[in-house]
């Protein structure tokens, strides 16, 4: 068994928060980051799923015919919840094996003329294949709406995700990368329909001052505790306990409810994130540092395949999402890594249509690909505290059990 280590590590690459960070400013986070990303105007909302629901509900009204969802059978659980809370259909698409991207066949069985939008996914901060679901999309008069929510920075072809389909959107949720605790930022092409974003966001989205205070005493809470000595207080302790309740699902925060909270994002959060923002570039430079010193290593593991982008893409390393052989190597390998403090974990529990808590808001799906993909994948947070004897000692157990 390997020993605890000392300090907790996280199972994502958060851009932990400075002292300063906390003082007032200007509320231009969402410009700054539009700037940085070199992307049109982007539109901040009070989370990634949030930024979700605002785009349904925009598109919703220029096609109000359409009621149907089509996003990975292994994605966020918010995701169904998000478009059921828009009133809209969720319909999973099943993965290609040992793949990210949903599976180009089962997609175009998926799609026709109800489909109101379909959602290729950025998973883990690779970089997913857009040009499917756009071809699909414009078969069937659908809209493409691109979750980047794991992957803001991510590039293809020299430009940020989330801008080939008609949307994209970012997640700014604790551990999700630059964090304000919960928020999300959402971008589009087009100028009308960015107008017509903040036209809906107006309606929808309104200030909350209880919301506001709840999610600012949050992020003090998250600044205070997001590095190696707080993260076993805020993380690790709650993981083991839910672990040993025998509840997976709980341990990565995997359970959510209806509904989802729909608020403005205040002023002292968003220059909170402002000022952060100034050390994403550098942050998401050091994450791809550490990922290509570190990805040699894990691929030359018997058994071990790591989640790599496409050609021409550059993804973003909040952590490295593995592959093993099979679920038994698996397990074994998270009995010895789950609760050492490694920032080993798994992603989404199960294939959306396996949640109990989502019957009835997802239909009950085929989906082989995505069954296995949950059943065969963990995660290895690539943190700054992240150190060679870390991976050492990680790759100790995987090479053991493959
Ligand atoms: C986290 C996540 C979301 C939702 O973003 P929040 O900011 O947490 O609401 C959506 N899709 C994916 C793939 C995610 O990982």
């Amino acid at each position: 068994m390997l020993p605890r280590r000392r300090h907790e590590l996280p199972p994502t690459a958060g851009l932990p928060l400075q002292l300063a960070d906390l003082l007032p400013g200007a509320p231009t986070l969402a410009a700054d980051v539009a700037a940085q990303l070199g992307t049109p105007p982007l539109q901040l909302a009070c989370s990634g799923t949030a930024a979700l629901l605002i785009a349904l509900a925009a598109l919703h009204e220029l096609k109000p015919a359409r009621h149907r969802v089509v996003m990975p059978a292994y994605t966020c659980p918010l995701v169904p919840l998000a478009v059921r809370q828009a009133g809209l259909e969720p319909v999973p698409c099943d993965l290609r094996p040992d793949h990210y991207d949903m599976e180009p066949h089962a997609l175009r069985a998926a799609c026709d003329e109800r489909t109101l939008a379909i959602l290729p996914t950025h998973l883990a901060g690779r970089v997913a294949d857009v040009d499917d679901a756009l071809a699909v999309a414009n078969n069937v008069g659908a809209y493409v709406i691109e979750d980047a929510a794991q992957a803001l920075g991510a590039r293809r072809d020299g430009s940020s995700v989330g801008l080939a389909g008609d949307l994209g959107f970012f997640s700014l949720a604790a551990g999700k990368g630059l964090s304000i605790y919960e928020g999300g930022l959402l971008a589009a092409r087009d100028p009308d329909l960015r107008e017509r974003l903040a036209r809906t966001a107006a309606r929808i989205a309104k200030p909350s001052p209880s919301w506001e205070l709840r999610r600012s005493a949050e992020l003090l809470g998250y600044a205070a505790l997001y590095r190696p000595h707080g993260l076993r207080l805020a993380y690790g302790n709650p993981l083991r306990r839910a672990l040993r309740r025998g509840d997976p699902v709980a341990a990565v925060g995997d359970d959510f409810a209806l509904p989802l909270p729909l608020h403005a994002v205040g002023r002292w959060r968003q220059a909170v994130g402002a000022h952060a923002a100034r050390r994403l570039p550098a942050f998401i430079e050091q994450c791809g540092v550490r990922a290509r010193r570190h990805l040699p290593r894990l691929r030359a593991i018997p058994g071990v395949a790591v989640l790599d982008d496409p050609a021409g893409a550059h993804g973003t390393w909040p952590f490295f999402f593995l592959l093993l052989r099979d679920q038994r190597h698996r397990d074994a390998a998270l009995e010895q890594l789950w609760q050492a403090g490694y920032g080993v974990s798994r992603l989404f529990i199960h294939a959306l249509p396996d949640y109990a808590y989502l019957d009835g808001i997802v239909p009950k799906a085929d989906v082989p690909n995505a069954r296995d993909f949950a059943a065969r994948s963990l995660s290895i947070g690539n943190s700054a505290w992240l150190a060679d004897a870390d991976i050492d000692a990680v790759c100790g157990v995987l090479e053991a059990v493959a």
